[in-house]
């Protein structure tokens, strides 16, 4: 596609732009991903990767420090004498280190979440309501986590052979409840959900719906805003209370059919069974993780008992070096977790330009979510290789403008039955 072409594509979208009155559009990026205009997205990636490599910097050297020295040990003794019954000491302990850990956290936190989002105009929450979510966060985070971490070591005491095997076999289930439950109980502590089946948007969504063959009951609207500024769909529920939520910032800022494109990439997710591969892919690093912590705990707590203070992998003590093998495993197998999930990206990115059959619509809605989200479109090769679980924005942007599958008509003149009677596409 040539230069004027591609301009044309990306900016000339008239239709979109009359349909879209009332909706406060702000003017796309161009596609000069070195130019000025991307130049605060850049500079926004440098700034996280920064301040991520301080956290996780900081992590490590405040479980290390705990572990050896014989902290922790310690923290384990102090916490025994005060629990009420014996029956609590564990209990005692383990909220104690998370709590001191999620103090601990909280500066880096606060810059990294919200100074650094403030900065780049990507938040509007006040400091207050951003110490309040993070307050509820980790009150809900004890609640659910507390006896699961009991449950771990209790198992790890019980069967000192296999514990691994019976962990990783009872975190499928769940991961499972887990990828259910978050969004229907958890979320709405966050946000608000409304239903916005009467709108215009939503029953064309319901069509492209039942173009993909995925059975929709509901549209929801999220404030999102209330957090960030960033833009965001997705599928919770499952069956016939499967639902679509649809973020403020995604339904007040992007035209009808860059939101349509934003919503098909989900659906493409849908009908490829992403979301359980993704569990399976979990379930089976899982025992990989397990068994490789089970052996890498079985050589490092000789070795290090006379420093640690801790010699069985079943004493709560050992939690900051469980903590560090964790964090070594997570190193060596994110790498290919971000592949795999990048390649499932580029196959729902196609699927999506098939289903609404409109590339240079596709295109724009990337732009618009790279520039809203402050995303960099064109990282170093070497971070999308080691951490990126998207595929660059550059790279998506030019393989929907270089889909020449013809645009089906009316795809892109807004109104509300334009993606009826689209035979072409299945
Ligand atoms: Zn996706």
């Amino acid at each position: 596609m040539s230069e004027s072409t591609l301009g044309t594509a990306l900016t000339g979208a008239t239709e979109t732009d009359t349909v879209s009155a009332g909706r406060s559009l702000s003017a796309l990026p161009g596609t000069d991903w070195d130019g000025p205009e991307w130049a605060r997205a850049r500079r926004y990636r440098r700034v996280r990767m920064a301040t991520g490599a301080a956290s996780l910097a900081i992590s490590v050297a405040r479980d290390a420090w705990l572990a050896f020295g014989g902290r922790s040990a310690g923290l384990k003794r102090a916490t025994d004498r005060r629990a009420p019954h014996p029956a609590l000491r564990d209990a005692g302990f383990v909220t104690s280190l998370s709590a001191a850990e999620w103090v601990s956290g909280l500066p880096v936190g606060f810059a990294l979440g919200h100074l650094v989002e403030r900065a780049f105009g990507l938040t509007r929450q006040t400091p207050g309501g951003w110490f309040r979510e993070r307050a509820k966060g980790f009150a809900l985070g004890t609640v659910i986590q507390l006896p699961l971490t009991l449950g771990v070591f209790a198992t790890v005491r019980r069967r000192p052979d296999d514990w691994w095997l019976i962990l990783a076999s009872g975190a499928l289930p769940l991961t499972v409840v887990a990828t259910y439950v978050g969004p229907v109980l958890i979320a709405p502590r966050f946000n608000a959900y409304v239903p916005v089946d009467e709108d215009e948007l939503a029953s064309r969504i319901k069509v492209l719906a039942g173009r993909a063959g995925v059975p929709i009951s509901a549209v929801y609207r999220m404030d999102m805003s209330r957090q960030t500024e960033k833009a965001n769909a997705y599928f919770t529920g499952i069956g016939a209370t499967k639902r679509i939520v649809l973020a403020d910032t995604l339904m007040d800022r992007f035209a009808p059919d860059e939101v349509e494109a934003v919503v098909a990439h989900e659906f493409g997710h849908q009908v490829h069974g992403d979301i359980w591969r993704f569990t399976a892919i979990t379930a089976a690093a899982g025992f990989v993780v397990a068994y490789g912590v089970r052996a890498t705990m079985g050589r490092l707590l000789p070795m290090t008992a006379a420093r640690t203070g801790v010699d069985s992998p079943g004493d709560v003590a050992s939690l900051p070096l469980w903590s560090l093998v964790g964090l070594g495993h997570a190193a060596v197998l994110g790498p290919a977790f971000a592949a795999y999930s990048r390649a499932i990206e580029r196959r729902a990115d196609r699927f999506a330009i098939g289903l609404t059959g409109d590339g240079p619509a596709y295109a724009r809605a990337m732009l618009r979510l790279a520039h809203q989200n402050m995303s960099d479109p064109s990282p170093p090769g070497w971070l999308v290789r080691a951490l990126a679980t998207h595929p660059p924005v550059a790279e998506r942007v030019a393989a929907a403008l270089a889909d020449d599958r013809v645009p089906s008509p009316g795809a892109t003149d807004g109104a509300g039955t334009a993606t009826a009677g689209n035979g072409s596409l299945s």
